[in-house]
């Protein structure tokens, strides 16, 4: 997997004024690369990963994923490569509250047709993020760690090439996020790339790369002032 993201730019008009929410952002990231990037609320982060996803179209640059640019194939050539390629673990609470843990993790599996024993992986996920007892559980039951543990095996189950997670530790204590990061570690050691975005400065440490994100731009590195 090779994603190489290139003056990458999101304008934003609202009504007499323009925000320029990323502001020529260049990335590149390779399997196994776990990629953190630190910024204050409203620096663009989530942004930058709805458009990693094809959820938001770029207003400039490019985001070249495997040869392709994900903001010019089709819709359906997107929808495909969002659901087999990417896993994304969103900002807040994501599940669909009227289906239990393991039909939450199965959804994307379903969504395209596709060989494999689904419901096998699903348990093996939960199994790892040691919440197997919750699978026929609502999401409405569980505490914040543990709906964070799902939405991030609902994002693999379909083994993605590269995962991006929004915040994936905000509102989870010292104990939980530690458990996520050190999983985040294995699944990069695994292959799989992750781009991991936070403000919270104790989880860039378990990353093998830090950015900052700052009024839309990016840089390597973080500056000594926050670190
Ligand atoms: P972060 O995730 O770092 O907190 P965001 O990417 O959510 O930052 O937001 C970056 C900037 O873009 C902010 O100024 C925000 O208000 C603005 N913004 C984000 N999404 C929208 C939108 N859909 N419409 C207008 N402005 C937006
Ligand atoms: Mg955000």
């Amino acid at each position: 997997m090779e994603l190489v993201i290139s003056n990458l730019e999101k304008k934003f008009i609202l009504g007499d004024r323009t925000v320029t929410a990323v502001n020529n952002v260049n990335l590149n990231v390779s399997d196994g690369d776990f990629i953190s990037i630190i910024g204050r609320s409203g620096s663009g982060k989530s942004t930058l990963l709805n458009m990693i996803s094809g959820l938001l179209l770029p207003t400039k640059g490019k985001i070249i994923l495997d040869g392709k640019d994900i903001a010019h194939v089709s819709d359906n050539e997107l929808s495909h490569i969002r659901n087999s390629e990417i896993g994304y673990i969103m900002q807040g609470k994501s599940l669909l509250q009227q289906f239990t843990v393991i039909e939450n993790v199965l959804l994307p599996f379903y969504l395209f047709k596709r060989e494999g024993d689904a419901v096998k992986r699903a348990r093996d996920l939960l199994e790892q993020m040691e919440i197997l007892h919750l699978e026929n559980t609502f999401p409405s039951k569980l505490s914040g760690g543990e709906l964070r543990r799902v939405a991030i095996a609902r994002a693999l189950i379909n083994n993605p090439k590269i995962l991006l997670a929004d915040e994936p530790t905000s509102d989870l204590d010292r104990k939980n996020t530690f458990e996520i990061m050190k999983l985040f570690q294995k699944i990069s050691d695994e292959g799989t790339a992750i781009i991991m975005v936070t403000h919270e400065l104790d989880t860039i440490e378990f990353g093998d790369k830090v950015f900052q994100m700052d009024e839309g731009t990016l840089k390597e590195n973080i500056d000594a002032a926050i670190a």
